[in-house]
């Protein structure tokens, strides 16, 4: 009999959004449970917005143990959960539930996950003034993994409104000076490390970067785009070209992929095991 069978005691785990053809979850999720030698199996689900109840519901009678959540899923998902762990509260969306008998507990791995693709790379910001690109949900992300010890904060975003709320909404969570501005080509900034969250560069929109970009990557040490499709966005090759430290999008999608592991399986993983999967998953890729 086959030996690599999913057997009726295997943790059964997976991810919901809509649309979810394009998730890299799965991969990661699957390499993990193989390297670690984890009996567990990820599954991919497509959820609309109307089944979405149902779904969380079906879930957990069906003891599935844990579920990602991605778009358009993440802020509807409060809704359906029997507690919210402090950082899906402060990053103010749900990306990892964790099954108890009772219901599911939403989490949020993003911001950790950022934090720790950045510490990977030797990068520090204690003390240093940051500027955050964006101010959707991926920008309230980046907030939090940066905003316990960073200098100061300043959210630029081309709806300065966007930008006022992400600042009014994280005043009930940190102490930190926090400035907003509107995109523009001349404005006068000056960083360490500049954090690009919006979706100029990718898609449709490839080629893009916002319009402050070129000013602000003179001065900056370390530039971060959260986007990891294509690998080098024009603002990375921009800041690359400038002599910045550079870091894609790739970072942060493993990291909150290897928390959310952890806290689906009830487990730590090897830290030196998990570097070594992320460079097997990237072998065929720069890194
Ligand atoms: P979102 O909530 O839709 O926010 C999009 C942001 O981009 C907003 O600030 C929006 O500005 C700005 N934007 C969009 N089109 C623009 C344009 N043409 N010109 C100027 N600004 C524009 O999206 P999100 O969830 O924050 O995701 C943003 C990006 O982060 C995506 O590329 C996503 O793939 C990436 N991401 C990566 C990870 C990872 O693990 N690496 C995780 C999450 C997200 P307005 O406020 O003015 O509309």
């Amino acid at each position: 009999m086959r030996e690599n069978y999913i057997k009726g005691s295997d943790n059964v785990c997976g991810v919901i959004g809509d649309p979810i053809a394009h998730t890299l979850s799965p991969l990661i999720h699957n390499t993990l449970s193989e390297k670690l030698g984890q009996r567990a199996v990820y599954v991919p689900f497509c959820v609309t917005k109307e089944n979405l109840k149902t779904a969380v519901s079906g879930a957990h009678a069906l003891g599935i143990k844990g579920l990602n959540v991605t778009m358009p899923h993440k802020q509807e998902m409060f809704k359906y959960v029997i507690e919210v762990s402090k950082e899906a509260n402060t990053v103010g969306a749900i990306n990892t539930l964790v099954y108890t008998n009772e219901g599911y507990i939403g989490h949020n791995t993003d911001a950790e996950g950022l934090a720790l693709s950045l510490k990977e790379k030797g990068i520090e910001w204690t003390g240093k003034k940051v500027v955050i690109i964006g101010s959707g949900g991926a920008a309230y992300a980046a907030y939090t993994a940066v905003a316990d010890t960073c200098e100061s904060i300043c959210i630029v975003n081309r709806t300065k409104e966007k930008a006022e709320a992400l600042k009014t909404h994280m005043t009930n969570y940190y102490n930190i000076p926090t400035f907003v501005y509107e995109d523009a080509e001349d404005l006068e900034l000056e960083a360490y490390m500049v954090i690009q969250t919006t979706g100029l560069g990718m898609g449709g929109l490839k080629g893009q970067m916002p319009k402050c970009s070129e000013k602000l990557l003179k001065t900056a040490e370390v530039a971060v785009d959260l986007i990891y499709e294509p690998w080098e966005t024009k603002f990375l090759e921009t800041a690359r070209k400038e002599g910045c430290i550079t870091v894609n999008g790739f970072g942060m999608l493993y990291y909150q992929a290897v928390i959310a592991y952890e806290l689906m399986h009830h487990m730590s993983c090897d830290k030196e095991a998990v570097l070594q999967i992320k460079q097997e998953l990237l072998k065929d890729r720069e890194q």
